[in-house]
Formats: structure tokens, sequence, C-alpha cells
């Protein structure tokens, strides 16, 4: 079958394999360095070995970058969770449901949570889980990251400005440019201004506490999970509320359906970086304080080699034969935006 792709389809696929673009993952990343504690920020700084001022924007795609390679492939999965609901009239997620044995954003999360404060795995390892982290606390609030529905929207078709796109690259990348500008560590870092300043004493301010409810690291699956239906919620109400054909019929998803769901996508965004910022505090103050910091070399290479970032048997629900959903996914690569048309091609 991939030898009947024309090659420029396949670049085009390269070029779309970003969840949440660049650009929102940076501005999340952002505003979460806008809220960590002074501690948190040093010890991230130095696990990352990178004391600038963008230090988690710097390194909040490194995963869609990591699952290309060989070495990587095996984290594909963990930027989803499928929730096999049926938008628009019935919405939610079942972790035991959703979550394969490769994995899936829930897991994931629970795994690199513990991962990221044990000195026994070394200073490499430890740094790649905060980067797992920086992300997928990122793409779990993509409704479109905890939904099955056509491969969570790859596979509708729509009209987006003039280009033939799918639903889920207009989520992730599309639509928050055409709000922001386009990817530029400077663009995320204005927008994320804009967001804190919204959480700190603007139209957020009374939603925030709320974002981290029950947020707790020493039950990482519920706390995810509760990130997961918050999101997934939003299939039903603001991504698709008259069913995707009504998307793939409109002439044009700008600016109608754009002005629908753009302060959704701020939202979203905000509510990650405030969420990522807690967690991080949460796992800097209860585990690497406590411990005294005293350990950030690795024990034995012998545990970073064999660990090999694998998702963890105890996180992962009980093994069952694949649905057909959860075939398309795999069959897909588990990329966003896996569009045979190869993304954003102009119709006209
Ligand atoms: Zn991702
Ligand atoms: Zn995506």
């Amino acid at each position: 079958m991939a030898s009947r792709v024309p090659l420029l389809l396949i670049f085009a696929n390269l070029q779309g394999a970003l969840c949440w673009g660049e650009l929102g993952h940076a501005t999340i990343a952002y505003v979460a360095q806008n809220f960590v504690s002074t501690s948190t920020a040093a010890w991230a700084q130095d696990l990352l070995d990178d004391t600038s001022t963008s230090y988690l924007a710097s390194i909040a795609s490194w995963a869609d970058s990591y699952r290309e390679t060989t070495a990587g492939a095996f984290s594909a999965p963990f930027h989803y969770i499928d929730a096999e609901d049926d938008p628009p009239s019935d919405c939610n997620v079942d972790y035991d449901r959703d979550c394969t044995d490769a994995g899936c954003s829930i897991s994931a999360i629970a795994n690199y949570t513990t991962r990221v404060s044990d000195t026994s795995l070394g200073t490499e390892q430890q740094a790649e889980a905060l980067k797992f982290l920086v992300h997928f606390l990122g793409d779990i609030t993509q409704p479109l990251h905890d939904e099955a529905y056509e491969v969570g929207g790859n596979d509708i078709d729509v009209t987006y400005q003039g280009y033939s796109d799918n639903l889920h690259s207009d989520w992730d990348t599309y639509m928050p440019e055409s709000y922001a500008g386009d990817y530029s560590l400077t663009n995320a870092k204005a927008w994320a201004k804009t967001l804190t300043t919204a959480i700190n004493s603007g139209s957020y301010k009374s939603l925030a506490a709320s974002w981290i409810k029950g947020a707790d690291i020493t039950d990482p699956i519920t706390s995810a999970m509760t990130w997961a239906v918050d999101a997934n919620a939003l299939v039903c109400t603001v991504v698709m509320p008259d069913g995707a054909a009504a998307l793939s019929d409109a002439d044009d998803l700008y600016p109608t359906y754009y002005d629908s769901v753009i302060p959704t996508i701020e939202l979203q965004l905000a509510k990650a970086g405030y969420r990522l910022a807690n967690w991080l505090d949460a796992i800097y103050t209860d585990t690497v304080a406590k411990r005294g910091l005293e350990g950030t070399e690795g024990e034995g290479s012998a545990v970073v080699k064999r660990e090999a970032a694998a998702p963890q048997s105890w996180a992962l629900p009980a093994s069952k034969p694949l649905t057909r959903a959860q075939m398309a996914r795999a069959e897909s690569g588990y990329k966003c935006n896996h569009s045979k048309r190869g993304g954003h091609s102009h119709s006209h």
C-alpha cells in the first residue's frame, strides 16, 4: 500500500505530524514557566541543562520529533487516548476500554511522572521523562487527542481558509496559527503572556482552581483521566456539536466555525499550562525536595538501558483484542494528520 503513496504526500505527512502544533505546545510551556515555583524552575533547568528563559518551551515539541525516530517509535501511541464513544450525542472516556497494550497518554503520564524524579535512572532518563510530561500534559487538552471517532478527526475532510484540511490538523495547528501567527517562540511567548494575565486577573481567574482540582501525583491515572474526560466532553459540545458531516459540508470553517471554537482553544492551552506548572511543582515538592536534591546523577547505566522508557505494565489496563478503531489508529502509524491527501493542500 505504501508504495502507492506519492513521495510528495509522504513529505506532507511528515510536516503534519505534530500534535497541538509547535505553537500550541510552546505556548503551554511558557504558561507553565510563568507559574512554576522558583525551585521547580531551577530543578527543571538543571535537569534539561538549559538556564535560558525558554527552557520548557524549547523542548515542548521534542516528543513529536522523537516518535518519528526508530528509537522513539514506541512512544507514538502515548500522544492520545482514543475514546470509543459516540459524538456528538455521547462523549465519554473509559481507561480500561480505550487504553491499549501499546500505551496511551494516561499510562504515559503516569509512567513519566514516576520516572522524572527517580534518580536511579540517571539525569538523561529523568530529562527525557520531563520532556514527555511537558508534551503530554499539552496533548491531553486537545479534544481530538481524546477521541477515536474518524481517527481523532484525521479522517474528517474540511475546508479551512480555502485549504483542504482535516479537522484534526485545523485544531492542532491552523486555527491556533490563525489566532496568534505562525509558529515562533516569540509568538508563543506573547500568547502565553495574554493567557497568564487572564489566569492571574482576567476571565480565567475564577476557573483556574477547578483546572487542577483533584490533581495528585500519587494517583496519576485518575488525575490524567480527569483531564481526558474534560477535553473529550468538548468533542460533543464544541468540536462537532452538529456532527462531523456538518463540518465536511460547510463551504469553509473560517470564519464562522473558527469563531465558535477559538475561545475553547485558548482555554485549553491555558488549562494545560496551568496544570503542567502545578504538576511539576507537586513532583518537585513531594519527591525531589524531600529527597534533598542529592542524587541527580544516575547510579547505574544498566538500569537506564534496561528501561528504554517503555510503558510500565502496572499502569496499563488488562490486555484485550484491538477494536476496529484501535486497529485504524495503529495502521495510521499513530500520527497526527495522517490524511491520505497529506494535510494542508490548496483546494483551488
Ligand atoms: Zn503529541
Ligand atoms: Zn494532533
